[in-house]
């Protein structure tokens, strides 16, 4: 399983994914868009169905991947545990993976019943542009660290980018992209109309 917000998804979160499923030879990847999350408290997460629905565009080509609504649906903020529990519920008999990137796993000893995220997946932290998995004090047996092809994008500026004006091409899926201008999401301010000659 992959959580995030996807807010969008782009590509170093696809990357990722096919890559820990290629070397670990997993037989499915979930991702997971969490509820409104407590991290990111301080700005304004697009809505859910909105981020739900482009992590299903980025995905469905690919028969691996799926999408989960547990977070969504279970509503206020998103526990990692509770998100363990609800797919170790769902899928008795699965081996769980809990796919993460470098910057997030450096939080994970933060998180609340860190210590039980433990028991239930084996967790892969991925190296990500910008941010160091050495220095980690994780858990021994835990924790696997693998490196990925390099891809410097981030949701964050992927919307500031939209803000600007400025293109989220082959950042983001072709039908991502579609659907960021079909809904209007990350414009700065109302929507500005060219003056009438
Ligand atoms: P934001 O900028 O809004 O925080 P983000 O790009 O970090 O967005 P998230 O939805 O926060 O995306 O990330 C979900 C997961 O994907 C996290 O574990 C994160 O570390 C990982 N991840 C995101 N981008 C990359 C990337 N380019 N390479 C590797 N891992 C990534
Ligand atoms: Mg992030």
């Amino acid at each position: 399983m992959m959580g995030g917000t996807f807010d969008p998804i782009h590509h170093g979160h696809l990357v990722a994914a096919s890559e820990v499923a290629g070397l670990f030879g997993l037989d499915e990847v979930v991702f997971v868009p969490t509820g409104q999350p407590w991290q990111k408290s301080d700005r304004q997460v697009s809505p859910a169905e909105d981020r739900y629905l482009m992590t299903v565009i980025a995905t469905a080509s690919n028969p691996r991947f799926s999408v989960s609504r547990v977070d969504i649906d279970r509503g206020g903020p998103t526990y990692t545990i509770d998100t363990l529990v609800d797919l170790r519920a769902q899928r008795p008999d699965a081996e769980l993976f809990f796919i993460t990137g470098a910057d997030a796993l450096a939080q994970i000893m933060t998180w609340r019943d860190g210590d039980r995220c433990f028991d239930l997946a084996h967790f892969i932290g991925v190296t990500r542009p910008g941010y160091t998995l050495a220095d980690l004090d994780l858990p021994p047996g835990r924790v696997s660290l693998v490196e990925i092809p390099a891809l410097a994008i981030s949701s964050s500026d992927c919307r500031g980018r939209v803000a600007r004006g400025m293109p989220v091409w082959y950042l983001v899926p072709d039908g991502v992209v579609q659907y960021i201008e079909k809904r209007g999401l990350y414009r700065e301010g109302p929507r500005r109309r060219a003056p009438s000659a």
